[in-house]
């Protein structure tokens, strides 16, 4: 058993704005908005959000996902922040519903590959980019194409405190059960109208790790 991890979402927590967003508002052809906005009432789940999302995106190849990713940038406090704890000897995992592939490029932009990602895995078979969801977890109340809460209760083997980072809808499930949450945007909304006890941030540098 060790002592502490933690574990952060991706898309708007580490990146500055949300990458599958932005990438799906600036390539998608159709009526990508009518998907996104049954999605964010609960009418369908983010499995098939970002399933038929990717399918109205022509012509997705790995250079214009690549071309993409050269535009977007991370919390510029991010890295001495990730250097920090992992000096310290802490344990750090990336636990997003967006798409490995994207996750992974951008980390290596940055020479952050070394940091474990858990999420949604998208890969190209010939023409064709396929999302899969592993780590799909059918009770979570966000029925969420990768949970969460099921990503921490398995962590909850193998360490005895656990910090969570997050900064929106994703995050929801999980929300009430880190040991000490950080929460800006959306997801600090949500914790103040549910009660949630959570600690606000803006950036990386606000978050303080006495390990
Ligand atoms: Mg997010
Ligand atoms: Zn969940």
């Amino acid at each position: 058993m060790k002592q502490l991890c933690i574990l952060s979402d991706f898309d708007g927590t580490i990146t500055q704005k949300d990458g599958i967003y932005s990438f799906i508002e600036a390539y998608a052809k159709g009526d990508w908005q009518k998907i996104e906005q049954d999605w964010a009432v609960g009418k369908i789940d983010s499995k098939e959000c970002l399933t038929e999302e990717f399918k109205l995106v022509p012509k997705l190849s790995e250079e214009l996902i690549s071309y993409f990713i050269d535009t977007l940038e991370i919390d510029e406090t991010f890295a001495d922040f990730y250097n920090e704890i992992t000096a310290k000897g802490i344990d750090f995992y990336i636990v997003s519903d967006g798409i490995d592939y994207f996750i992974k490029r951008i980390l290596k932009k940055y020479n952050l590959n070394d940091i474990n990602v858990i999420s949604n895995h998208g890969e190209f078979r010939r023409e064709f980019f396929e999302i899969t969801f592993p780590n799909d977890y059918p009770e979570c109340i966000n029925n969420a194409g990768t949970c969460k809460c099921k990503v921490l209760s398995d962590l909850r083997k193998d360490y005895e405190k656990i910090i969570y980072i997050g900064d929106g809808v994703s995050d929801y499930c999980v929300a009430d059960k880190a040991d000490i949450l950080y929460a800006k945007k959306r997801l600090l909304n949500y914790c103040v109208e549910k009660g949630i006890k959570h600690i606000s941030y803006n950036d990386f540098s606000n978050i303080k790790i006495n390990f």
